[in-house]
Formats: C-alpha cells, sequence, structure tokens
C-alpha cells in the first residue's frame, strides 16, 4: 500500500518526467536548426563555386577577344605598311612579320573556341547546381519552420507542465520535497519501488532495514531510501 505521501510524489514526479521530456526536446532544437543553416550554407557556397567558375571563364574569353583584336590591328599594320614598300627584302620581312601573327591569332582562336566550349559546359553545370540545389535548400528553410513552430508549442507545453508541477508540490511538506529533490537531483525516476528485493532504480538489492522502512515497519523512518542510490524506494504489494 502506498502512503498517502508517496502517492502526491508519485504524481509530482509524473509531472517533473513530462517536464523533463519537454525540456529535453526543447534543448535539442537549436543545435538541430544550427545543423540545418550548417547544409543551407553549404549549399550556397556550392552554386557560388559554380557561379565563379563560370565567370572565371567568361573573364578569360574577354581577355582571349582583346588579345586576338591586338593582334588584328597588328596584322592591319603591317599589310598596310607592305603596300608602300618598294624593296623586295622589306616587303619579304612584312610577309613573315604577318605571317607570324597570322599564326597567333591562329592560337589564340583555337583558344577561344574551347573556352566557349567550356562556358557553355560551365553554364549547364551551374544551371543543374543552381536548380537542385535551390530546391534542397527550400526543403531545409521548410524544415526550420516546422522546428521553430515545434520550439513554440514546446514553450507553451512547458508552461504549462510547469505549472503543472507547482501545483503538485504544493500538498506536500518541505522535508519531503527535500528528500524528492534531493533524490531526483542524481537522476530521474526519484521515487520507485521494490521489486524482488532489488532498487527499482539501481536495481541493485535492498537492505533489510530499507527493506522494513519501505514496508512502513519502521516508525523512525520518514522515507525509505536505497542504500546504493539514494532514490527514495517504496514497497509494491
Ligand atoms: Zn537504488
Amino acid at each position: 500500500m502506498l502512503t498517502p505521501v508517496l502517492e502526491k510524489l508519485l504524481i509530482l514526479q509524473d509531472r517533473d518526467l513530462r517536464r523533463l521530456g519537454i525540456e529535453a526536446q526543447l534543448k535539442a532544437i537549436p543545435r538541430e536548426v544550427a545543423g540545418v543553416e550548417q547544409k543551407i550554407a553549404a549549399d550556397r557556397a556550392a552554386i557560388e563555386t559554380a557561379r565563379t567558375e563560370l565567370k572565371d571563364l567568361e573573364v578569360a574569353k574577354k581577355a582571349l577577344e582583346t588579345e586576338i583584336g591586338v593582334a588584328e590591328q597588328k596584322l592591319a599594320k603591317y599589310r598596310t605598311q607592305q603596300l608602300s614598300v618598294r624593296k623586295n627584302d622589306e616587303y619579304q620581312a612584312l610577309g613573315h612579320e604577318i605571317e607570324t601573327v597570322q599564326g597567333q591569332i591562329g592560337g589564340l582562336e583555337g583558344q577561344e573556341l574551347e573556352t566557349m566550349y567550356r562556358i557553355d559546359e560551365a553554364k549547364k553545370r551551374f544551371a543543374s547546381v543552381e536548380s537542385s540545389l535551390k530546391l534542397e535548400i527550400a526543403a531545409h528553410e521548410g524544415r526550420i519552420r516546422t522546428l521553430r513552430e515545434r520550439e513554440k508549442n514546446l514553450t507553451a507545453e512547458l508552461g504549462s507542465a510547469q505549472s503543472e508541477t507547482a501545483t503538485a508540490r504544493e500538498p506536500l511538506t518541505p522535508s519531503a520535497l527535500r528528500t524528492y529533490d534531493r533524490a531526483g537531483s542524481r537522476g530521474m525516476p526519484a521515487v520507485v519501488p521494490i521489486r524482488g528485493g532489488k532498487c527499482g532504480g539501481c536495481h541493485l538489492k535492498v537492505s533489510s532495514g530499507t527493506e522494513s522502512a519501505a514496508r512502513g515497519k519502521d516508525p523512525d523512518a520518514e522515507f525509505a531510501l536505497c542504500d546504493q542510490c539514494g532514490r527514495m524506494v517504496y514497497w509494491e504489494s
């Protein structure tokens, strides 16, 4: 038979366990949000990497175009000079210069074509990375909204759990509360049954003195405490 005090302590313990469960869930939320935010940051960084790759190639293409332009001006100048020279060797020297510049232009145009091809590839890659990661980011953001919503609900639940706990403490004496709080501070549950001669908290055998106190056979003992873990123990009949 449970004493009225133990009955009240078990009610308090039920409510405390519920309150602690809510607190643990609430405590886990910021870490979870931070984890999702890290994933969003990684996705954004991956999009930026693809964007930079494309931009770098476009810059390289512009530089090649400028180089080709300069070489073409040089070519035009040599051709004009060639029209006005009289001496054969000068004519031939310019012809040689013209061939060299034409060769350079050919090389640069080859590089330009290669770069254009790479730009096309980079554009495709960027588009696919951006569209798939944007979807992923949207899903992550949805997850954060759900977590925030849960945090709000749990905070409200915690408020009512706290007031229920306070209500359950009211009928208990300071001495009972002190003993309960001390046992609970070492680990919940604070109040456990003795089963098969063993403490329901640490599962170690209780002494015969503790057992008879739990059975209510020791008039001096206000509460029976496990010899090993200090939990409040009661006799379950
Ligand atoms: Zn114990």
